[in-house]
């Protein structure tokens, strides 16, 4: 690997001059999971790294009214098992303790797994039913995004190249929300991923929002399916009402799957409705309410 310099800030303001002041020569790092394995084969070269880890409280976890407020520096495991997560964002948890494997989640962050925006991530698809927003910090002040408009195409996000994502707030979900995530692939990324979360009111589902990740470059929310959800009895959805069976159809239809090395477009539309139909039933069957 190209040799390259090492910079510790102690602020994100450090941070965001550091980068600004390397014109495009640096990057910042986090775990290194991602950025170290294309450095050292070569597909990425930079004169210097800035270590997002280095930054003291960066890491923290913390509330804000209704969203938990995870920090860039916090990696897969310290969110999967932090008592607020636990508390307010169970289904999180469960989806961060399925990343990869111990040794990335000891080290890999959340916001490094968005920011490198490789196409197959389990918290880019669930976050967008969460609705998160990401705070973005750069040398000329912060500003604060919805993560649907983080990743803006395979490994290509909005980010400039002296800004940083400094945290990711995720509102927990109102009650009586049934909520569940579904992946599923034999390679060590996910080959699909699809997050389901049914507002229950009376038995009738008074909202949905529904996700679809890693089939195609950019996570997605599905709208169509949505909108065949809401207003159906729940009772009906899980006895696989056709509303149940359209708005899986639909999902698959609006996936809009690419090829790549995990499958072909119509194995891919298949998973989509299989496990589509598959995580509505498992989010239904939550009937006692939260999203764990
Ligand atoms: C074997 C293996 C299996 C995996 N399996 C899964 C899986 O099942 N599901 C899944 O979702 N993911 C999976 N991953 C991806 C894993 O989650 C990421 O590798 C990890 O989260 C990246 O975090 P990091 O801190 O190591 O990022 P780094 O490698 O340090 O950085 C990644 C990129 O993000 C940028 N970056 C980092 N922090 C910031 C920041 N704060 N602001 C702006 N840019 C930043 C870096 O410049 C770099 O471009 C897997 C990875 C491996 C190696």
């Amino acid at each position: 690997m190209k040799p390259f310099r090492l910079h510790e800030p102690t602020t994100v303001q450090e941070a965001a001059s550091a980068l600004a002041d390397a014109g495009g020569g640096a990057a910042l790092y986090a775990g290194g999971t991602e950025l170290l394995l294309a450095m050292k084969s070569g597909l990425l070269a930079y004169d210097t790294l800035v270590n997002v880890k280095s930054i003291p409280g960066l890491d923290a976890v913390t509330l804000d009214r209704d969203a938990v407020v995870i920090g860039a520096g916090a990696t897969h495991s310290a969110v999967e098992h932090d008592p607020l997560v636990r508390e307010w964002l169970p289904l999180l948890s469960e989806v961060e303790h399925g990343v990869a494997n111990l040794r990335v989640r000891n080290v890999g962050t959340l916001a490094g797994n968005l920011c490198f925006a490789e196409p197959h991530s389990d918290p880019a698809t669930l976050l967008l039913v969460y609705e998160a927003e990401l705070d973005v910090a750069g040398p000329s002040g912060s500003r604060r995004i919805a993560v649907g408009d983080l990743q803006t195409g395979s490994y290509e996000t909005s980010l400039g190249p002296d800004e940083l994502l400094t945290a990711v707030r995720v509102p927990a979900f109102q009650a009586g929300v049934r909520a569940a995530y579904s992946k599923f692939g034999y390679h060590h990324r996910p080959t699909l991923g699809i997050a389901a979360a049914l507002a229950v009111e009376d038995g009738v589902v008074a909202d949905a929002r529904l996700a679809l990740g890693c089939v195609s470059p950019v996570a997605r929310r599905l709208s169509r399916s949505e909108d065949v959800l809401r207003g159906e009895r729940v009772d009906a959805l899980a006895e696989r009402s056709s509303a149940l069976r359209e708005a899986s159809r639909l999902a698959s239809e609006d996936a809009d799957a690419v090829e790549d090395m995990h499958g072909g477009v119509d194995y891919k539309e298949h998973l989509v409705r299989v496990f589509m139909e598959r995580t509505l039933l498992r989010a239904l069957a939550r009937n006692g309410g939260g999203d764990g």
